[in-house]
């Protein structure tokens, strides 16, 4: 499925690189809702969540060591971050392809819900 995500991959939408390898893609939001946030993205498409499966699960764990990596490469590992994924309309999911918010640089809001 083509998505605006799915054009930054391909490279006819340009973006922010903060990282990349054959299977993960992170780049600065084009609206950033902290001092740093960065999208942390699989190359492979996955519509959310709900479309994870078994054999997607060491994709998800990488997701998760680049943005300990990150997080320590963008100076927010000691203050603290957050990684977020929302999933589905009431998660406030926008674009229909698999994403991680990574969120510091500043004292965060209290999670609403
Ligand atoms: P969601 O609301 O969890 O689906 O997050 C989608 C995110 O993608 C939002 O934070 C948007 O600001 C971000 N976004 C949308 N288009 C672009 C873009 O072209 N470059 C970078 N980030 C984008």
């Amino acid at each position: 499925m083509e998505t605006i995500f799915s054009k930054i991959i391909e490279g006819s939408i340009p973006s922010n690189k903060v990282f990349e390898n054959e299977r993960i893609l992170a780049f600065h939001d084009i609206a950033p809702a902290a001092p740093v946030h960065v999208l942390i993205i699989p190359k492979k498409f996955i519509a959310s969540m709900n479309e994870v499966t078994p054999e997607d699960l060491p994709l998800i764990a990488e997701i998760h060591s680049v943005a300990q990596q990150l997080a320590i490469q963008l100076g927010i590992a000691e203050s603290g971050y957050r990684l977020i994924n929302n999933s589905g309309p009431d998660g406030g999911q926008t674009v229909p392809h698999l994403h991680y918010h990574l969120l510091g640089g500043a004292k965060l809001g209290a999670l609403t819900g």
